[in-house]
C-alpha cells in the first residue's frame, strides 16, 4: 500500500517550482491534497489526479490572515482531516540594510514566516484531536550563511522558520506532532532565474544547483513512517553548501 495512502497533506505555494514538485512527491505516496498559491495550481492538480489522488485548489494570499484561516479550515472541514502541512510558500528579498524598506521587510516577513504560523494554527488542534501530524517547513541556507545575493528580510525570515520547527516540534512532541524543516541550497526555479551565479559550477561544493526533485525526495522522507523518531530537525539539502 502507498505509505500515505488515506491521509491529507496541506502544500503551500503549490504552483510551482519546489512546491509542485513537492505536489508531485506526495500524490506518488497515495495523500489527497490541498493546494494553496496566489497562483491557479492546476498543473499540480493535474499531477495529482494523474496519480488517482484528487486535490482542492485553494486559491489564497498567505499574507491575508483572515481568509487563509477560513480558506484552509474550510478546506480541511470537506476532508475530514489533516495529516501534513507543508510549508513552503516562499519570496526571496534582496536589498540590503541600506535600501530595504518598511513594506519589504513587512512582506517578506509575512510570506515567509507568519504564513507558517498561521497555517500551524490551522491545522494544530485537528492533528492534536488525530494524535497524528508532520509538520514540514521549507528554509533556506541562507539562515546559516547569509545566502547568495539574500538581503536581511530573507534572511531573518528563514532564521525565524528554523526557530519555528523547535517551538512546533517542542509543544507537539506529546501530542504524536512531528516537525522538522528543509533548508534548500540553490535549487532551479523561477526564484533564482536571477540570482548571480557566473558558473553555475560554483553554486555548491557538488558542481551544480539542485532540482526541484531533490527537495521533494527529503519532505517526502520527512512525512513517511520512516521518519517516525525524527523531529526538530532541519534537513540541509544544499549540495554540501551546508555541512554539519
Ligand atoms: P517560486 O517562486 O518558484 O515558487 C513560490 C510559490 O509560492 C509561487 O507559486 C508563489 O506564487 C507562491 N507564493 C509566494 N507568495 C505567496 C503568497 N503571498 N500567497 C500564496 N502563494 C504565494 O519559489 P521556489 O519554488 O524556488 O521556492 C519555494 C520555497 O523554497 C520558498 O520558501 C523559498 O524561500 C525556498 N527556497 C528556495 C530556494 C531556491 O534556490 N529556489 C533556496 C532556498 C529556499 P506568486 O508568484 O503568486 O507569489
Amino acid at each position: 500500500m502507498p505509505e500515505l495512502e488515506g491521509q491529507v497533506a496541506i502544500v503551500t505555494g503549490a504552483a510551482r517550482g519546489i512546491g509542485l514538485a513537492i505536489v508531485t512527491e506526495l500524490a506518488d505516496t497515495g495523500a489527497d491534497l490541498i493546494l494553496v498559491d496566489s497562483l491557479p495550481t492546476d498543473a499540480a492538480a493535474a499531477a495529482v489526479a494523474e496519480r488517482g489522488g484528487t486535490a482542492v485548489q485553494v486559491r489564497v494570499d498567505v499574507t491575508d490572515r483572515p481568509a487563509f484561516r477560513s480558506a484552509l479550515e474550510g478546506a480541511i472541514a470537506a476532508r475530514g482531516r489533516v495529516d501534513v502541512l507543508v510549508n513552503n510558500a516562499g519570496v526571496v528579498s534582496t536589498r540590503g540594510f541600506a535600501e530595504l524598506g518598511d513594506d519589504e521587510w513587512d512582506r517578506v516577513l509575512a510570506v515567509n514566516l507568519t504564513a507558517a504560523f498561521v497555517s500551524t494554527q490551522s491545522v494544530w488542534s485537528r492533528m492534536v484531536a488525530q494524535r497524528h501530524g508532520r509538520l514540514v517547513y521549507i528554509g533556506s541556507r541562507a539562515a546559516r550563511t547569509g545566502g547568495n545575493n539574500a538581503g536581511p528580510a530573507y534572511v531573518a525570515s528563514k532564521g525565524g522558520i528554523q526557530a519555528l520547527v523547535i517551538a512546533a516540534a517542542k509543544e507537539g512532541a506529546p501530542h504524536g506532532i512531528l516537525a522538522n524543516g528543509v533548508a534548500p541550497g540553490p535549487i532551479r526555479t523561477e526564484m533564482t532565474q536571477l540570482a548571480s551565479y557566473q558558473d553555475e559550477s560554483q553554486a555548491t561544493p557538488l558542481g551544480r544547483m539542485g532540482r526541484p526533485e531533490e527537495i521533494a525526495a527529503a519532505v517526502r522522507f520527512l512525512c513517511s513512517p520512516a521518519a517516525s523518531f525524527l523531529t526538530g530537525t532541519v534537513l540541509n539539502v544544499s549540495g554540501g553548501a551546508v555541512m554539519g
